[in-house]
């Protein structure tokens, strides 16, 4: 077994065994969910204290300050760290990392802020995971929840933390965004409604460059879910449909295609969308769904089963699919100068996402892309280029790879360092009618702070074209 797995399921079991009424509670990580689960820990009556290698920021020291939390920073002091009944541990520390041997050592469990938030609460709950769509996905369903007049929180990735609110400002249903760093360290937590996207290589580097270890993280979205719980899934993908198969799953299963296929829930057929579920049956005209591209067809689909679901009236389902404003930086249209259209698709960080992002395109398209490589395989999106890129603008600190890759495939490509050449060479490949697509297939870690960072300052530049 290897040293990695052997620590994971020592603290899996030390949590089975360990669950019950912890006294000194330790929070390591003091970011959105840690800063949470330590608020929730204190109204429940635990002795608190809070642990982060890093630096916290400003406003969740004021959060711990205002519940009287004790915490530190910058180190970890392994004595207290040791001393706990039960570690809440942050998504973005490793299960390798030092003082989590050392945990797992003395048989401390540990588990998740969602597992922790989700033993102090009766609230349905919606999950949704996958390598891409999750935060399109997650926001969609919240959208078309409050619409149809449920009392819904936003947690997990986005939105405030589900133990926080959980404490402070319970909800009914929640709608909560899980990364597979979020699903490792959940034990007894059942996702009432579970939505896998789908899988594609991503985060290899932290599951050995393991595709069957990555892929199981996501899976234990399945855990403990029963009959009386639903499981919404990408009938065509490959690997999600190969573990459906080979799994005994409980829940009722709702695969979602965009064709056709027995047993399916929800899928495409002649421009329209059905949807059949024990709750409902109905459908909307694929034109109708304000996001666009395949791929928000399947995140569509997904939203509109997991709202049926939970008997919201199709009337308000198809009104909130209708009325759904892009999220930033997802395709989201910046502005059309000079009838060229300029598109911020920045949270493109993989292949596979600017692979969507192609595809949705309808215009001769002039494609910016570069930043960090994380070992991409760029062949997959070679069709692509060929059919609908006319010009390439590389942008990063070293392009050669991307040069090297598509310098005899495209008739025009720049190589440029900086948003403000991407930008201007862009603008000099682009006629009337076309479409600039910052969709960079990379990390944004070389040039910007983040991909937020990154879309923002794209769609300054952009403006500054008016
Ligand atoms: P995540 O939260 O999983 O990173 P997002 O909703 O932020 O996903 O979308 C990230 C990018 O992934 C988008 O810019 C889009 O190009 C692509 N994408 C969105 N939904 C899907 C999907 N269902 N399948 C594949 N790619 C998608």
């Amino acid at each position: 077994m290897a040293a990695a797995e052997k620590i994971y399921n020592d603290s899996r079991l030390a949590a089975r065994n360990g669950a019950a009424e912890p006294k000194r509670l330790v929070v390591l990580g003091g970011g959105e969910s840690g800063a949470g689960a330590a608020v929730l820990g204190k109204t429940k009556g635990m002795d608190v204290w809070l642990s982060d290698m890093g630096s916290i920021a400003d406003e969740h020291k004021a959060t711990l300050k205002q519940y009287g939390i004790l915490f530190e920073e910058g180190t970890h002091t392994e004595d207290k760290i040791l001393n706990a009944d039960l570690i809440i541990k942050s998504p973005g520390i490793p299960p390798t990392a030092p003082i989590m041997r050392k945990i797992a050592e003395k048989k401390i469990p540990v588990i998740s802020e969602i597992e922790f938030a989700g033993r102090y609460t009766d609230a349905k709950m919606v999950c949704i995971t996958g390598s891409n769509g999750k935060t399109t996905t997650t926001l969609l369903i919240y959208h078309i929840l409050k619409k149809g007049g449920l009392n819904v929180g936003l947690a997990g990735n986005v939105g405030k933390s589900l133990a926080l609110q959980v404490a402070v400002d319970p909800h009914d249903v929640y709608v909560v965004e899980l990364s597979s760093f979020q699903l490792e360290n959940m034990y007894d937590f059942k996702a009432h409604i579970a939505v896998l996207l789908n899988i594609t290589p991503d985060h290899l580097d932290r599951y050995d460059h393991s595709m069957e270890k990555y892929a199981s993280a996501k899976y234990r979205i399945l855990r403990n879910q029963t009959a009386a719980d639903s499981f919404i899934y990408w009938l065509d993908d490959p690997i999600v449909s190969r573990q459906v198969r080979q799994a005994q799953i409980e829940a009722l299963c709702l695969p979602f295609s965009d064709h056709p296929h027995e047993g399916c829930a929800a899928w495409l057929e002649e421009g329209i969308v059905h949807f059949t579920t024990p709750e409902e049956i109905w459908e909307i005209p694929r034109d109708r769904i304000s996001l666009p591209g395949l791929h928000n067809l399947y995140n569509s689909m997904a939203a509109g089963l997991s709202a049926s679901m939970l008997r919201i009236r199709k009337e308000k389902i198809r009104e909130a699919l209708e009325d759904f404003e892009a999220v930033e930086h997802r395709l989201e249209h910046v502005a059309t100068i000079n009838g060229i259209t300029y598109i911020n698709d920045s949270k493109a960080t993989n292949v596979n996402s600017t692979w969507y992002a192609l595809e949705s395109m309808t215009t001769p398209t002039i494609l910016i892309l570069g930043g960090k490589d994380k070992g991409n395989d760029y062949t997959e999106i070679e069709h692509l280029v060929a059919d609908k890129v006319k010009a390439i603008v590389c942008m990063g600190v070293d392009n050669t790879k991307l040069l090297d890759f598509f310098g005899s495939k495209v008739s025009n490509i720049a190589d440029t360092h900086s948003l403000e050449d991407a930008v201007a060479a862009a603008r000099g490949f682009a006629a009337e009618g076309d479409t600039v697509l910052l969709s960079p297939c990379c990390a944004s870690f070389d040039l910007f702070k983040s991909y937020e960072d990154r879309g923002r300052r794209f769609k300054a530049e952009v403006m500054k074209l008016l």
